[in-house]
């Protein structure tokens, strides 16, 4: 099993292997919201008057590790290929 996908920060316990990378992606979609898979999150900033949004990001590739790490759901993942 040379992909590892692990929860950070690691109090949370959570580690799981995979044959291939595309296995290890299909998993990690699973954690990630909707507003991250779109690119768009809603905001409230309570400082303005009409402090209510929607801020729109790049959508990212869902077959890409690299994209879907970088997402802020994503960020608190980590993928790794391990040494055989
Ligand atoms: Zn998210």
């Amino acid at each position: 099993m040379p992909w590892t996908l692990e929860h950070c920060p690691a109090n949370e316990e959570w580690s799981k292997s995979f044959a291939t990378e595309a296995e290890a992606v299909t998993e990690l979609r699973k954690h990630i919201c909707d507003s991250c898979m779109t690119g768009k999150f809603e905001y409230v900033d309570t400082e303005q008057p009409d402090g209510v949004g929607v801020e729109v990001h790049k959508a990212p590739n869902p077959e890409s590790s690299y994209d879907l790490l970088s997402t802020p759901c994503g960020c608190e993942y980590e993928l790794r290929e391990d040494e055989q």
